[in-house]
């Protein structure tokens, strides 16, 4: 007899982040399914391993791996599940979770060149070098079936696939229909806005992907899909979602309004702005300030309300 309903547990484990906690979801249908893996320490394993056992069930139970993105608190313990034969999700976790020598040299690269072209004096530019830094708690595999927007999910017939980059190029998001029930990974998170980071694009040809407005294409998609209740990659459960979609776009727009007040009084480089805008964390958190503006200048370019000009290799903003 096929239950009405996948159920769907919370599992919760800690990570060495600021972030705190991760949840995983065990998803119980035709298959048994764990949406995402958390980070790949000792402590996130024996929480994983405890809480599975309190509802009856080893690692050897799960049987397919679901992934939201892949970022390692997300993909950390994705190869310890010996009987898993399918892991699912966006093709572009694979190039981390193959650890893609090509693409992680392409991404140090981007970063070294949009940084500098960005105006990120040289002192900065040693955050490069702790790029490959989270790759310690990511977990190594590949992907045995890619997923893409509008798929069914392999095993949990009534669930679909969303697409919702934004926060990662590698992001989506699973929504079941029938009871506006949404897997969220990081797309929607009831206490924080989640970084659309930047990304290079995939293949060296194509223009870089520009998060943060496709951060808002897809908060903007999910509002009219139907949502009741978010189960998200951090944070409590949620449902209101028809009323936190428009505060989250709200905000965004008044921190645009901010650098486009900025880059009235004067024209500026993508640094200059983010020192002012994120003045006590730049020095910790170079990318995450440096994505947030720059997302922020793609927005107001986008809008037509700045332009971008490129002086001896450095790009300088300036209001129309
Ligand atoms: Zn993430």
């Amino acid at each position: 007899m096929k239950l009405l309903h996948d159920t769907i547990t919370k599992l919760t484990l800690p990570t060495p982040y600021p972030v705190g906690d991760v949840h995983v979801y065990l998803l119980k249908g035709d298959t048994l399914s764990l949406v995402d893996a958390g980070v790949k320490t000792e402590a996130a394993w024996d929480a994983l391993t405890y809480q599975l056992k309190q509802i009856g069930y080893y690692p050897n139970d799960i049987e397919q791996i679901i992934l939201t993105h892949h970022h390692p608190d997300h993909i950390g313990l994705v190869g310890q599940f010996p009987r898993a034969q399918s892991i699912v999700g966006h093709k572009n976790n694979d190039l981390w979770l193959k650890r893609n020598e090509t693409f992680l040299m392409h991404y140090e690269q981007f970063f070294k060149n949009y940084f500098m072209a960005s105006g990120v004096p040289n002192r900065y530019l040693r955050f490069l070098d702790k790029l490959d830094k989270p790759l310690r708690y990511a977990g190594v595999g590949e992907l045995t079936a890619i997923l893409d927007e509008g798929d069914v999910l392999p095993g949990h017939d009534d669930w679909h696939v969303i697409e919702t980059k934004g926060h990662a190029q590698s992001h989506l998001s699973f929504f079941r229909e029938t009871d506006g029930a949404f897997l969220a990974g990081d797309h929607l998170l009831k206490h924080i806005s989640p970084n659309p980071l930047l990304e290079p694009p995939v293949d060296k040809q194509s223009d870089r992907p520009k998060p943060l407005l496709q951060y808002r294409t897809n908060l903007l998609k999910c509002q009219s899909l139907g949502i009741r209740t978010v189960y998200p990659g951090h944070g409590e459960i949620f449902t209101n979602v028809d009323e936190l979609i428009p505060v989250r776009i709200e905000k965004q727009e008044q921190r645009a309004a901010k650098v486009l007040h900025m880059l009235t009084e004067k024209e500026q480089t993508p640094f200059e702005i983010c020192e002012k805008l994120f003045p006590k964390h730049i020095d910790d958190e170079l990318d995450l300030t440096m994505s947030e503006t720059i997302g922020q200048l793609d927005f107001l370019e986008s809008e037509g309300h700045i332009v971008k000009t490129i002086d001896n290799g450095i790009f300088i903003y300036q209001a129309k």
